[in-house]
């Protein structure tokens, strides 16, 4: 498939979330990118509900330029809605998906295309080295996609984020999948085209601060999961009877103790123990219980995936 299609044309698709500071740097480092590469020929640009000055700031520094669009979400829908929206305005070839705030270096681009015009169709960059990020939450994101990997038995790679290249088809075939909370990266992953990856050393990011919070995070880590396995339901069957079978036990042993030795005064320990422990494991099995349940609810309810409030676009510099 992928070799009847053409491999020329190439798009730029940036979520943008509170990135006023960023934009100049980025705007600056796409145009000096962009000479002599020509195929570059589109710049989508995808304001998740920024509440700084984000969107006019683009406008303005691209009013001028080829080829840039915008297009502005109601409020903040999250990363991997804003890379969604983005996609499905890709008229080019292929597409490559890079941060606003240049973590994702564009020299890494020109490796990424040539893996492409090679005929590859998913090209991803993987994450060497990363400057600038906390050994816990390094350490804590290399955990879990080793986890993802283990867990979900999806050909997800390791240490590699949304900062890839994606043919047509590959387009093509994610916009049809319409999840309502797509895990951008292992959906691609488990489509199943001709997949290569990159190296590059992520640098910090040019200006502010982590637009993802620990609670963003947590969140995209629980969405990758129980989008991909039941595994944690299958869990929490066998642990329910594995503390059934345990508290049977223990009953037929208090029973017992109780008749032989009807003297023993009954441990107030070991029943505080009892009762903390299986209301803890059934509060844990309930919550991964809820989050499938939660997931089911937001598909059943089919809303749109995001609001779009607004659209731009350089050459035509006419609102919508
Ligand atoms: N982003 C977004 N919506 C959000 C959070 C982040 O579109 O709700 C964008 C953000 O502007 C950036 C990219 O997603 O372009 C990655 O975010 P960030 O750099 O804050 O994440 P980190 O690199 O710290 O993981
Ligand atoms: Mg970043």
């Amino acid at each position: 498939m992928g070799d009847v299609t053409r491999r020329d044309t190439l798009a730029l698709v940036v979520p943008i979330y509170n990135e006023e500071e960023a934009l100049p740097h980025l705007v600056a480092e796409i145009e000096a990118f962009r000479e002599g590469r020509s195929f570059v020929t589109e710049v989508i640009l995808v304001d998740d509900g920024s509440d700084d000055g984000s969107s006019s700031a683009i406008k303005q520094l691209a009013a001028r330029l080829r080829g840039y669009r915008l297009v502005r979400f109601a409020r903040n829908f999250g990363h991997q809605l804003a890379i969604t929206a983005g996609l499905e305005l890709v008229t080019a070839d292929a597409a490559v998906v890079l941060d606003a705030d240049l973590q994702d270096p564009l020299h890494v681009v020109d490796e990424m295309v040539q893996r492409w015009r090679e005929g590859y169709d998913d090209v991803y960059g993987i994450r060497k080295s990363r400057e600038g990020e906390g050994v816990v939450r390094r350490g804590a994101r290399h955990a879990f996609y080793v986890f993802f990997r283990r867990f979900t038995g999806v050909d997800a790679p390791v240490d590699v984020g949304d900062f890839r290249l994606l043919s047509r088809p590959v387009i093509d075939a994610y916009l049809q999948i319409g999840e309502q909370q797509p895990y951008v990266r292992g959906l691609i992953s488990w489509l199943g085209f001709r997949q290569i990856g990159v190296e590059y050393n992520r640098p910090q990011r040019v200006r502010g601060s982590s637009k993802y919070s620990y609670r963003k995070l947590a969140r995209l880590a629980s969405t990758g999961l129980t989008s991909f396995s039941n595994r944690p339901l299958r869990y929490a069957v066998r642990a329910g009877v594995f503390t059934s079978v345990l508290s049977f036990v223990g009953l037929v042993w208090a029973v017992t103790t109780k008749i032989l030795y009807p003297e023993t005064i009954s441990g107030w320990a070991s029943l505080i123990f009892v009762g903390f422990f299986f209301g803890g494991v059934q509060l844990l099995f309930l919550g991964i219980v809820g989050a499938y349940i939660g997931r089911v609810y937001d598909e059943v309810k089919a809303r749109p995936r995001f609001v779009v409030t607004h659209r731009w676009d350089s050459s035509s510099d006419e609102q919508a």
